[in-house]
């Protein structure tokens, strides 16, 4: 399967739950085929992530770095103080690849850097219509605010934030899509970057 094709799925299992705090997906995925993929849970308790590791470990499924995690949403790193963070949950596996669609502001203040300092490899997918989507989605299903559920928001997503605007407009081509030459000019400049290599 591409990742389009993986997000088309995600995005689908993802409207089946009825989490107000906003719908997410993820799944697992080996050799471009997904072995286990998960919604975030209806009451909200549960994350998309935390369930689809669960239902990995209970199949038996080996998590390593041949295992590509997949979210609609980038993974939060607060939570309460009675339940684990999904980026806390995801590094004490093996997992070490994750590409996810959408930022997230409010809940993943040091998702990235943590991350990194585990040696992830934490990846947005570079294309603006997936991204969008997976904003648009969230957004629909977010109820704000929220005082009562696990994670109260402040705010919406807000749609494409993958890098600020004069520099997207400077990469995008014709489509809208990214060239390859501008995403790997930004690669080179995240690896040459103070914060890339603070760890
Ligand atoms: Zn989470």
């Amino acid at each position: 399967m591409t990742d389009q094709e993986i997000f088309d799925y995600l995005f689908k299992r993802a409207k089946t739950s009825k989490d107000q705090e906003g719908v997410v997906a993820a799944c697992l995925v080996k050799n471009g085929q997904i072995l286990v993929s998960s919604p975030s849970a209806d009451d909200s308790i549960r994350h998309a992530e935390d369930l689809v590791i669960e239902k990995a470990k209970k199949q038996g499924i080996i998590l390593d770095e041949n295992i590509i995690l997949y979210t609609t949403l980038e993974p939060c790193s607060v939570r309460n103080k009675d339940i684990s963070g999904c980026v806390s949950i995801i590094v004490t596996t093996g997992i070490k690849n994750i590409i996810y669609a959408t930022n997230d502001p409010e809940y993943s203040q040091d998702t990235k850097q943590r991350f990194l300092t585990a040696g992830v490899n934490y990846q947005q997918i570079q294309n603006k219509e997936i991204i969008d989507r997976a904003v648009k989605l969230f957004n629909s299903t977010s109820k704000t605010p929220l005082t009562a559920w696990q994670l109260p928001r402040q705010k919406k997503l807000e749609i494409f934030k993958l890098r600020p605007l004069p520099e997207i407009k400077k990469g995008l081509n014709a489509t809208g899509k990214y060239n390859q030459k501008f995403i790997n000019s930004v690669i080179k400049g995240l690896k040459e970057s103070k914060a890339y290599n603070r760890h």
